[in-house]
């Protein structure tokens, strides 16, 4: 597509959740934007397609509504390794599966509604400090937003990249045609990897699993999950299997002179906390706020600390992937006080803090954790 212009105030590198995200809040402020990508709309990529009810939320703020026209809701989380099982509804709202193309459409057409300017199958090139190449034509800018992912370049070109990269592991993503068995987002381990499906339509799920071992494919890791194996046994895929890294890392800074990263760019959590999407919506809102009060600062300031809840989580979570033994204890703790699990997951969803859980539960879930029934 032809840019068709010459300038703008904010040039966002890269139209996924997160680029679009920042441009509706940015221009909800009234600040001319304009968001490149170098692939067509609507975009997919793997993704478990899981929107929280906190994640809905912050959509909400943005001005895209969700409900089941959109996907398919589920109410709370459930956790199995086949020996045991737990499960707990959100405190509060419900969550929404959705299809990323069709995420992406309705946050691209918010985008369209309120005036961004879009250019897609153009690819954003640094070139000085203000100005880039995009789609093959010059583009002068104040300010620049790196929303181009995991592998971001504006990330290198601003000389952000020192990083603390905690941990590493390969995701899969297809979709079946089997109507949900479950109201919840499933979280299975077996022996190959972990697994989680999300209901996504009357008659679909969404099944990414999560694997240290890039040999590892999506069919093994569901083979090796006996309950998996029968719920999924003669459903027809109705998306082709497709792989992601899934990656703990955060970074020193995410703003240098008049640049700044958003969603995966400036670091993420691992996917089993189902966060990623919802961190991207709140970094954007923050980055509006931010630019509105007249720089970076600010964004630089708070952004810590919305990547510091979901990676806390996703350290637990990624503890009971690594460790099978404490596992097989802790899943049968929580089955026995499901209570904890609640409490856990009001957490997760921002609605508890966590501290106040640790002080709360901690001893407790500790000393039932050493206790020989358990073992
Ligand atoms: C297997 C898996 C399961 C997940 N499950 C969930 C879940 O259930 N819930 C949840 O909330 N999150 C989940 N996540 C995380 C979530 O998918 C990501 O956090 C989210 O996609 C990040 O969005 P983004 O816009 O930052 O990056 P991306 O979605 O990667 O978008 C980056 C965009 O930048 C573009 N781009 C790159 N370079 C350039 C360039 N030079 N010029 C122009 N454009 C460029 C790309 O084409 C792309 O469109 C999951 C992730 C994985 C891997």
């Amino acid at each position: 597509m032809v840019v068709g212009q010459k300038s703008c105030d904010v040039l966002i590198a890269g139209g996924g959740p997160a680029g679009l995200a920042a441009a509706i809040a940015l221009r909800q402020r009234g600040a001319d934007v304009l968001v490149a990508d170098a692939l067509r709309p609507p975009i997919d990529k793997p993704c478990g397609e899981g929107l929280m009810p906190d994640s809905r939320r912050e959509l909400a703020r943005l001005g895209v509504e969700l409900d089941e026209r959109h996907g398919a809701r589920f109410s709370g989380i459930r956790f199995s390794d086949g020996h045991a099982q737990v499960t707990a509804q959100f405190p509060r709202g419900v969550g929404l599966g959705v299809r990323r193309p069709l995420l992406h459409q309705l946050l691209l057409e918010r985008a369209a509604e309120l005036g961004v300017h879009m250019a897609w199958n153009a690819p954003v090139v640094m070139r000085e400090k203000n100005t880039a190449q995009v789609g093959g034509e010059p583009l002068n800018f104040r300010w620049l937003v790196g929303a181009d992912g995991h592998a971001s370049r504006v990330r290198s070109w601003a000389g952000l990249d020192a990083a603390d990269l905690r941990s590493k592991r390969f995701g899969f993503r297809a979709h079946f045609r089997v109507a949900p068995w479950s109201e919840y987002v499933e979280i299975h381990w077996g022996e190959r990897g972990q697994v989680y499906v999300t209901p996504v339509g009357p008659q679909e799920v969404c099944v990414a699993a999560m694997s240290r071992h890039p040999e590892v494919r999506l069919e093994q890791v569901i083979e090796s999950i006996p309950f998996l194996r029968s719920k999924l046994a003669g459903a027809r895929l109705s998306s082709p299997e497709r792989g992601a890294l899934t990656l703990m890392r955060s970074l020193q800074r995410v703003t240098r002179d008049n640049v700044a990263l958003i969603g995966d760019a400036s670091g993420s959590a691992d996917a089993i906390t189902g966060e990623g999407l919802a961190m991207g919506f709140r970094q954007a809102l923050l980055l509006a706020e931010s630019l509105a009060a007249g720089g970076l600062e600010l964004y630089e300031a708070r952004h810590t600390g919305i990547l510091a809840l979901p990676q806390q989580m996703a350290a637990v979570m990624l503890l009971l992937d690594r460790y099978a033994w404490l596992r097989k204890r802790a899943l049968p703790v929580l089955a026995a006080r499901p209570e904890l699990f609640r409490a856990m997951l009001a957490v997760h969803v921002g609605e508890a803090s966590l501290p106040k859980f640790l002080l709360r539960h901690g001893l407790e879930f500790g000393t039932l954790l050493a206790l020989p029934q358990f073992a």
